[in-house]
């Protein structure tokens, strides 16, 4: 299980050739039980790999190619379906490649296939995919995190040494934390959202998951050129998301926000996080207390945008325009309502009803403009924190993984277990996930902790240095799960 720089030197030297190296991913795949994988192709697969090595072999010098990547199955791809892990979509073949799919094959990465994921992105634990949980590599009963489940399972189980998630509300970051791997969500606007199934348009933005920081800015230099064809996508130059890697961190302030170590704190994850925050001092940083005060209106804000931005997204998927339409009906209405009825899952229904309740006449000053209101606040408590440091720290999650099936019929319960990660999607800052360590005892001594690392916007590149100068201190991100 080795990082794309260590895969990248084998390819460079004629070690290994991109055909190969896919192929014994693929093999990887096919015997796993994971689930993380919903959609393989072999034929596409070795296609691209055989462009690579042609591309290898005249000596070009891109430094991704014949590399693998695995997508999350919200990007749309030609080649393999695309499903957003719903009924609804099933055995659906997008015309086109999303941007950020396009972006990593013109870098030359070959794609393995796509991930497992929660239906439409909604969820924590990956446990509301049509096509099944997905299992954590780490302890095949312990959820992988969601939504983007599929690819932390794939990147910490070997299947993959790539993927790409999406993270509105956490996505990235909690599974990455839960997988014991690296994950970055970029300021919102970096990440072409063309061809990114919708979920919450102001909230979802795409990222890389990888073992390293290294690894993921070298993703992330591929997957942020301007896109126009997504709006919201920001123009600016093109940037190295690497040129900050190997600065010193002395003189870093880093801000220990007292909000994110309260009562909901499992014991075990603030033992892993404060030795962390040890070793950053050890390095050179200073910690300084900073406050973020409306982070527990995060959860009420965060599940009424969302909802709310979901209900209007998926209004499209109505057995006409789009997904699957139901074989018996009368009329209209009931083609509409019987589609839709079978085609989404408990909590996508959830979301829309709460979402379309949330912006009716009569509700809509009493709960969305609300919760705009409250998003703004919680971007501005970030900026008076970053008025005394460079980059904030905290867990990523509550606890460590949980057992599969244990909330999955408590819905309040999942939304509870994003509280350190959804203001930084409200606000829209980059945040991203490391491992930091492992629960304690004999039921998580094996189930990773993830250290969030926040930055103020377009500060991906020192946040990821960050995060690199720990993982050069620190072994937490070479550590592998027992393979069978
Ligand atoms: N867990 C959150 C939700 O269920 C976040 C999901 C996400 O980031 N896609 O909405």
């Amino acid at each position: 299980m080795q990082t794309l720089k260590q895969l990248s030197a084998l390819l460079k030297s004629k070690q290994l050739s991109a055909t190969e190296l896919a192929q014994s991913y693929l093999d990887r795949i096919t015997s796993s039980d994971l689930n993380a994988f919903i959609n393989v192709n072999p034929e596409q697969t070795l296609a691209q790999a055989k462009q690579a090595d042609a591309r290898l072999a005249r000596g070009d010098a891109g430094e991704l190619i014949g590399l693998p990547i695995a997508h999350k199955d919200i990007f749309v791809t030609c080649g393999w379906p695309s499903t957003a892990g719903s009924k609804m979509l099933s055995g659906y073949n997008s015309p086109f490649d999303a941007s950020v799919v396009e972006q990593f094959r013109t870098a030359g990465m070959v794609t393995l296939g796509k991930l497992n994921c929660d239906e439409f992105a909604m969820g924590s634990s990956n446990e509301n995919s049509f096509f099944g949980p997905v299992k954590n590599p780490w302890d095949k009963a312990a959820v992988p995190g969601g939504s983007s489940g599929g690819s932390g399972a794939a990147v910490a189980g070997g299947l993959t040494p790539a993927a790409t998630g999406t993270d509105t509300g956490g996505s990235i970051r909690q599974p990455a934390a839960l997988c014991g791997i690296t994950g970055i969500k970029p300021t919102y606007g970096r990440v072409s959202r063309y061809g990114m199934i919708a979920f919450a348009s102001s909230l979802d933005q795409g990222g890389p998951m990888a073992w390293t920081a290294e690894d993921c800015a070298l993703l992330l230099n591929a997957m942020t050129a301007y896109d126009p064809r997504d709006a919201t996508c920001i123009e600016s130059d093109a940037e190295d998301f690497t040129r900050h890697l190997g600065d010193s961190l002395k003189g870093l302030k880093i801000g220990i926000p007292k909000e994110y170590f309260g009562d909901g704190l499992a014991a075990d994850v603030r033992a892993a996080i404060e030795a962390a925050l040890k070793d950053y001092e050890k390095l050179g940083a200073t910690l300084v207390d900073v406050s973020l005060p409306k982070t527990s209106m995060s959860i009420p804000a965060y599940y009424v945008i969302a909802p709310a931005e979901a209900s209007s997204n998926l209004s499209r998927f109505d057995g006409v325009r789009y997904g699957h339409r139901a074989k018996d009906y009368t009329d209209l209405s009931d083609m509409y309502r019987k589609s839709r009825a079978e085609g989404f899952g408990d909590e996508v229904k959830r979301r829309i009803l709460i979402g379309a309740y949330v912006l009716s006449h009569g509700y809509y000053d009493a709960y969305y403009l609300q919760a705009q209101k409250i998003r703004r606040l919680i971007a501005n408590d970030f900026q008076d924190a970053f008025k005394s440091c460079d980059v904030i720290m905290g867990p990523v999650a509550p606890t460590v993984a949980w057992d599969l099936g244990s909330k999955a019929n408590d819905p309040v319960a999942n939304y509870l277990a994003d509280i350190y990660t959804l203001s930084t999607s409200l606000a829209g800052l980059p945040g991203m996930s490391i491992p930091c360590g492992f629960g304690q005892g004999e039921k998580n001594a094996h189930r990773p902790v993830g250290l969030q690392l926040i930055g103020n916007y377009f500060n991906e590149a020192k946040l990821l240095n960050v995060a690199h100068q720990f993982q050069l201190a620190t072994d937490w991100h070479s550590r592998r799960p027992a393979v069978e």
